[in-house]
This record gives C-alpha cells, sequence and structure tokens, in this order.
C-alpha cells in the first residue's frame, strides 16, 4: 500500500467518467438500460484514502479480494451491513476460517465455490441475524489455477444450497482467462449467462438467477453485451497496482 500510488481526485473523475461512458456505450450495443450495470471499484492494495476519493467522486460500490483488506477499509467506510452509504464486495477466494469476517462485514459474497464454505456462512449468517446475498463462482476457463466451480457442476451446487436459509443465491460470477483480445473470451461470458438461464428455478426455488459479476479492466465492454449486471473494476479506474 505505497503512498505513491495515491491518486489525485481529477484525475480519479476523468477515469470515472470515461468508464462510466463505456459502459453506456456497451449497454447502448446490447440494447440494455445502463441502470442495469453496477460498477465496482476493486481497491485491493490501494490504500482507504483511495476508496474516500472514490467515493466522494461518487463511486458506491467496492469489491476487495482479501477479507483483511475488506475489513480494514470497512472499520473507516462501512459499508450497508454496518450502516454506511456503501456497499461492500468480497470477489476474492474464501477460506472458512473467514467466514464470520465477510458475514460481520462485507454486503456481498461472489466467491461461493463449496458445499462446506455454504454451511459454515449459513451457520454465521443465522447467528448474525442476516442474510448474505451470494453469487456462485464458476471457473469458465477451465484454467486449473482459477477457483470456482466447473460449468458441468454448477446446476448441481444450486440444488445442494436449497437448506441455507441466510443465503441468498442470487446469481453467478467468473473472471475470464487473461487476454489482450476480449473477443476471444466472450464465449466464457456467454457460458456464464446460460448457466444462469438454464437452471430450472423449480428446482430449487430460493435460488433466483438475476445476476452475472463479470468482466474487469480489460473486457468489461464485452461482458456488458453478453449480460454482465457487475463490472469489477480496477486497475482503469485506480491505476496499476503496485504489489
Ligand atoms: C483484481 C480483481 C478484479 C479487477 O481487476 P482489474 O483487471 O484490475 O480490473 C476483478 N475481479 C477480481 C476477482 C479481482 O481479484
Amino acid at each position: 500500500m505505497t503512498e505513491l500510488s495515491l491518486l489525485d481526485a481529477a484525475t480519479f473523475r476523468d477515469r470515472l467518467a470515461r468508464i462510466q461512458e463505456r459502459i453506456v456505450q456497451a449497454c447502448r450495443r446490447a440494447g440494455r438500460s445502463p441502470d442495469e450495470v453496477i460498477l465496482i471499484g476493486v481497491t485491493k492494495t490501494f490504500p482507504v484514502s483511495v476508496v474516500q476519493l472514490a467515493f466522494e467522486a461518487g463511486l458506491r460500490h467496492f469489491g476487495e479480494n482479501r477479507v483483511q483488506e475488506l475489513v480494514a477499509k470497512a472499520a473507516v467506510l462501512p459499508g450497508h451491513i454496518e450502516g454506511g452509504t456503501i456497499t461492500w464486495h468480497m470477489i476474492g477466494h474464501l477460506q472458512r476460517n473467514k467466514a464470520k469476517e465477510v458475514v460481520a462485514h462485507a454486503d456481498w459474497l461472489h466467491s461461493l465455490d463449496n458445499l462446506r464454505l455454504a454451511e459454515t456462512l449459513e451457520q454465521r449468517a443465522a447467528q448474525a441475524e442476516r442474510r448474505l446475498p451470494c453469487l456462485v463462482e464458476v471457473n469458465v476457463s477451465g484454467e486449473s489455477t482459477k477457483f470456482g466451480l466447473p460449468p458441468e457442476a454448477v446446476h448441481d451446487f444450486l440444488d445442494a444450497l436449497a437448506p441455507f436459509e441466510h443465503l441468498e443465491i442470487c446469481g453467478l460470477m467468473t473472471l475470464a482467462a487473461p487476454t489482450d483480445d476480449p473477443e476471444a473470451v466472450r464465449p466464457q461470458f456467454r457460458l456464464l449467462r446460460q448457466l444462469a438461464q438454464t437452471y430450472d428455478a423449480r428446482r430449487n426455488p430460493r435460488v433466483q438467477l438475476r445476476y452475472l459479476s463479470m468482466g474487469m479492466s480489460g473486457d468489461f465492454e464485452v461482458a456488458i453485451e453478453e449480460g454482465a449486471t457487475h463490472v469489477r473494476i480496477g486497475s482503469a479506474l485506480f491505476g496499476p497496482r503496485l504489489v
């Protein structure tokens, strides 16, 4: 978290406006309303002062991939679950021993990918008397380094989440393969949308797959064209990460 990476407000506002305009254009191409797409600023590795600067510029959704970093920043700028005015999204892989902190400080979880984690989150959310909106992470690129369920396992996994009353299973999340050509990953985003569309809601009425969290700095426009409702953007907003 080096201070050298600190942004000035004018630079940030300019980047934010450009990204928002590209979101609008991608929605236009797809015949969608820009209101359907939530921009999540991914602030991992940046100090909380950067979150505050982005908040002052109007951003209201923030994502972190490590629980400790989310907890530290939420202590300064709390999410809705702690009475604040922003939404904190936990977007990175989650270990079960951190489930309690996610339930206490995160508004949403984008990385649900196994039943034991679901069981632990359910217990913690029940104790905290809250419901946790969760997206199920899918490994659409098939890379062995990625977390998430293989596509063919997703529907059975959704069935198996039926007993967990405190988890609101409201969509799917993915990271496409890294690429210089976003067109190359369009089929991966399309696959995520199709997995959501083909799930028969009668299998588990508690599951409502309304959201698709997909698209990052290099590929968010294609993701929006394929139906993304949440794009997770780090470097295009905040600059390169130095760690
Ligand atoms: C870091 C990260 C992002 C943002 O990546 P950029 O390429 O910097 O936009 C999005 N999603 C997840 C899960 C991440 O860890």
